[in-house]
Parts: C-alpha cells; sequence; structure tokens
C-alpha cells in the first residue's frame, strides 16, 4: 500500500465538481442537460460526471470562438506569447495534479503522466508560446519592374481540435500551442474516455488570462460533439488525432466548407532487428515499443521483424520480460503496466488475440486478462505472438493493445519489402550497428518517422505525422504554423 499514490486534495475536490463546458469564458451546463460518467478503468468504477456537449452546444462554441477571432487575432505577437507562457507556468504548477487525473482517466501509471506526458505537454505549449513573435512573410524578386511583393501569414479563424484518449494531454497541446499562437481561435473536443485533463487545462488556460471564447471547451462524444464540429459551417479548421476511419469520415464532412484538415491516424509500425543490432538493447526497446501504455499508441512497435540469425535470442527475450512486466493500477508507483482505457477497447483487444489463436499462431507470452485483484479493471497481460505471418490479421489491423506480432526475415531488401507491406505509414524502426545500412533503410521505409538504434522519441522541434491511411499534415516543429495559417502574397505597385 506504502508505494500507492495518494490522491491529491485538490484531486479529489476537482472529482467532486459538476464538470461543464466551457464556452466565451463561461462554464455551462450542455443545453438539453446531459452528462456522461468517465470511468476509471484501473477498477471499473466512476470517476464524475461530465457534460455532453451536442450540436447546439457546438454552436455556441463556433460563435463564441468566431467573435473571439478579430481581438485575439490582431493582439501583439508579444502579448500573446506572455499568456501562452502564462498557460504554460500555470501547467507546470499544477503537474501533479495533471497527472493524476491523467492516470486516474486514463489508467497509465502515475510515474510515466507525470515524469513523460506532463512534461511533454508543458514543453510543447512553451516551445509554441515562443513563436508568435517569430512567424513572417517573405519578400519576391518578381519580374515585373514597379512591383514590391510580399506575404502575410494570417491565421486561418476558427480551429477545432479532436483528440484521442491515449495521450490525452500531449494530443490537446500540440494543437492548442500552434493554434493560438497563430492567432486562431479554438474548440477542443477530447475524447469521451478521457475529458478529465483536458477540463483541468482549459480552467488554466482562463486562468492564464487567455481571452474569453479564445478557448472553448466541448466534452463529448464522437458521433454527436465531434461530427457537429466536422460539419459546421464556420469551423475553419480541424485537427484530428484518431483513427484511419473517424479521419476519413473528417475528411469527407471538411468539403462541405472545404475545412482544412490534418490528420493523424493509425499505424502498424514495424521494428526491425539486423542481426549486427547491439541485441540486448534492440530487445528490450522492442518490448517496451510494444507495450508502453498498453500498446496504444499510434507509434506502437506491432510488427516486430527479427533478422534470422538472432530471432530466437530476441523471441525468447521478449517472451520472458514480457512475463516480468507488473501489470497493474496506474496509481501504484510499482506498476508498469496499466490497464486499457475502457472496457470496449479491452474487448476489442481481446478479439484480436483470439483471431491470432483461431488462426493457429503461435502464443508465446500473455494473451490472458488479469485476474485476481485486477479482474474488476481492464487488464490484459502483455501479449506476444511469435513465427507470425505478414497476411495474420494481428500482422495486419492495428489493435491498439499490448500485442505484439514477431516476424522472421532473411535479408535486408525482403524485410523492406514486407515492412512497407502495409496501408499504414506513420513510423518504423531499425536496429543495426552498420552505419550506411541504417541511412539506406530509413530512406526506403514508408513512413512519416524513422527511428534508428533507438524509438518512440519526440520532441517539439521535430516534426511528425504519417503517409498512406496514417493521415497527411504534420505535427509539431515550426512548420506546422503553415498549417495553422493561410499565405497571402500582397502585390504593391510602386512605380
Ligand atoms: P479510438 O478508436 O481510438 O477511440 P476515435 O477515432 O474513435 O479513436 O476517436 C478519436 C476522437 O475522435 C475522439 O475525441 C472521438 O470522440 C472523436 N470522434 C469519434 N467519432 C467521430 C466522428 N464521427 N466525428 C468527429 N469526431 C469523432
Amino acid at each position: 500500500m506504502s508505494n500507492q499514490v495518494e490522491i491529491l486534495p485538490q484531486v479529489k475536490s476537482f472529482l467532486a465538481r459538476e464538470q461543464k463546458l466551457l464556452i466565451n469564458g463561461e462554464w455551462v451546463s450542455a443545453v438539453d442537460g446531459k452528462t456522461f460518467d468517465t470511468i476509471n478503468p484501473a477498477d471499473g468504477t466512476s470517476l464524475t460526471s461530465v457534460s455532453a456537449g451536442e450540436i447546439e452546444d457546438v454552436n455556441q462554441a463556433v460563435i463564441a470562438a468566431r467573435n473571439a477571432f478579430p481581438a485575439w487575432s490582431s493582439m501583439m505577437p508579444a502579448q500573446r506569447e506572455r499568456l501562452l507562457h502564462n498557460f504554460a507556468d500555470l501547467m507546470e504548477s499544477h503537474k501533479e495534479e495533471l497527472a493524476q487525473l491523467e492516470t486516474l482517466d486514463n489508467g497509465k501509471p502515475f510515474n510515466i503522466a507525470y515524469n513523460v506526458e506532463v512534461n511533454v505537454a508543458i514543453g510543447q505549449m512553451r516551445y509554441y508560446a515562443g513563436l508568435p513573435t517569430k512567424l513572417k512573410g517573405e519578400t519576391y524578386n518578381v519580374s515585373s519592374p514597379g512591383y514590391h511583393v510580399y506575404t502575410r501569414k494570417e491565421p486561418l479563424g476558427v480551429c477545432a481540435a479532436i483528440t484521442p484518449w491515449n495521450y490525452s494531454l500531449v494530443m490537446a497541446t500540440q494543437k492548442i500551442g500552434p493554434a493560438l499562437a497563430a492567432g486562431n481561435t479554438l474548440i477542443l473536443k477530447p475524447a469521451e474516455q478521457t475529458p478529465l485533463t483536458a477540463i483541468r487545462m482549459a480552467e488554466l488556460a482562463l486562468e492564464a488570462g487567455i481571452p474569453p471564447g479564445v478557448f472553448n471547451l466541448i466534452t463529448g462524444f464522437g458521433e454527436t460533439a465531434g461530427k457537429a464540429l466536422t460539419h459546421h459551417p464556420d469551423v475553419d479548421k480541424v485537427a484530428f488525432t484518431g483513427s484511419t476511419e473517424v479521419g476519413k469520415a473528417i475528411l469527407q464532412a471538411s468539403a462541405g466548407n472545404l475545412k482544412h484538415v490534418s490528420l493523424e491516424l493509425g499505424g502498424k509500425s514495424p521494428l526491425i532487428i539486423m542481426n549486427d543490432a547491439d541485441l540486448d538493447a534492440a530487445s528490450e526497446t522492442a518490448l517496451w515499443a510494444i507495450f508502453a501504455n498498453s500498446g496504444q499508441n499510434c507509434v506502437a512497435g506491432s510488427r516486430l521483424f527479427v533478422q534470422s540469425g538472432v530471432y530466437d535470442d530476441v523471441l525468447n527475450y521478449l517472451s520472458r520480460r514480457a512475463g516480468e512486466l507488473k501489470v497493474g493500477a496506474g496509481m501504484n508507483q510499482d506498476t508498469e503496466i496499466g490497464p486499457l482505457v475502457s472496457n470496449t477497447q479491452l474487448e476489442r483487444v481481446m478479439s484480436y488475440v483470439e483471431a491470432g489463436q483461431k488462426q493457429g499462431v503461435e502464443l508465446v507470452a500473455g494473451g490472458n486478462r488479469s485476474g485476481g485483484d485486477l479482474s474488476a479493471g481492464y487488464f490484459l497481460e502483455p501479449t506476444v505472438f511469435g513465427a507470425v505471418n505478414d497476411t495474420a490479421t494481428i500482422a495486419s489491423e492495428e489493435i491498439f493493445g499490448p500485442v505484439l506480432s514477431v516476424m522472421k526475415f532473411e535479408t535486408e531488401d525482403e524485410v523492406i519489402q514486407r515492412a512497407n507491406q502495409s496501408r499504414y505509414g506513420l513510423a518504423a524502426g531499425v536496429w543495426t550497428n552498420h552505419l550506411a545500412r541504417a541511412h539506406r533503410m530509413a530512406a526506403q521505409l514508408r513512413a512519416g518517422v524513422v527511428w534508428i538504434n533507438t524509438y518512440d522519441w519526440f520532441d517539439p522541434a521535430v516534426p511528425f505525422g504519417g503517409m498512406g491511411e496514417s493521415g497527411y499534415g504534420r505535427e509539431l516543429g515550426t512548420q506546422v504554423m503553415d498549417m495553422y495559417t493561410e499565405l497571402k502574397s500582397v502585390w504593391v505597385k510602386i512605380e
């Protein structure tokens, strides 16, 4: 019990409050009064009840965001920076509270929520807080004499950010940051499974002095609140992270008013271990590439290709380590692997485990729900399948759970061809000590990010996004500002 994280009094009082929508700087209930419970996946109990915004609430949020746009977009950039830094500072001073809320709502281990997720989210806010004063246009040496031509980067207007439940804070800040830095106003629609940190962040944004209507929050379901945002004729951009299926629906909905859309979607990322790799480091990295965040990670290294010379060693290592990982509630500090986010997600992942077994794939570790004290929560043992055929369901579909498919290969050409045989193209990893091979493979892999002798590293400065059905547009870095601005060319006759 001593390793239990003690719930902060401010978290307790937050959970005891009525959770409302933030529209135009006011906390309001949904127009029709609907609410839903958000569940603690570690024990299946309700944490608190949250307002379920729908079409009318979205309409009001869009009006508020539209009305706030002129003043926010014309505010002195240095002043916008100051407000965004205030927001980052407040996130920093409420770090523990945000991490506890995330662990309770999502299930992930507290140490990860605190040391990784909240830190990354703050880092992103700080990075984008610094950008308002750095936005700039260009001048052009045109061939027509007597003209001065320049470009301006102007904000798009009202942006909607629709985010998933796996990294609720980070997925939100990587959209809030650039959207507000560029001078847009925003409506955040967090995932219905994990709305709590978004609510707390919206409170902090208000406290930071971000003006009413600039940052609005609509909690609610995808089919209602999310859909209303994507169809709304006065929303100028939707930034979405989530499933490929919903991404396609959002793209179709955007045709109504030709919204800008950026999509960060699913993945089935290959991680490749060559015979010449540093085997211990490669194997341990492969373990965490799939099991971090209980496999609920868009870049999860869910297809592990191992060259034949080291295949048995890697598979043995993974099956042993998978069995050692401590599965448990995120609020227990000994926990390495938390529950899945919901019962629906657990059932979905279990159906893949069963499909693997039905298709005769060799199960080398895990495969069961955790019993005993953990039976009320949505826990699944870290699961490893060996000698998987590339066409098996578990090797081709995104599972979004702690289920690894390990495949054997012989040559570099063969593995590149097999790794690229996927409708997705989000991330890839290569472990090799051969310098030229590493770069050669990085160039050939069809993925938006390739990690060499590492995996799953991010930085606010480094662009991130996918190819193929993993989506389009890139988040992070300075170039994301192009996705939150319009480029206007101005011609001036000077002679
Ligand atoms: P997952 O399958 O991982 O739950 P989803 O793509 O279903 O991911 O959800 C990601 C986000 O998209 C959530 O905020 C969810 O509410 C929202 N969403 C789901 N369906 C729709 C939809 N039809 N239109 C807009 N947003 C949606």
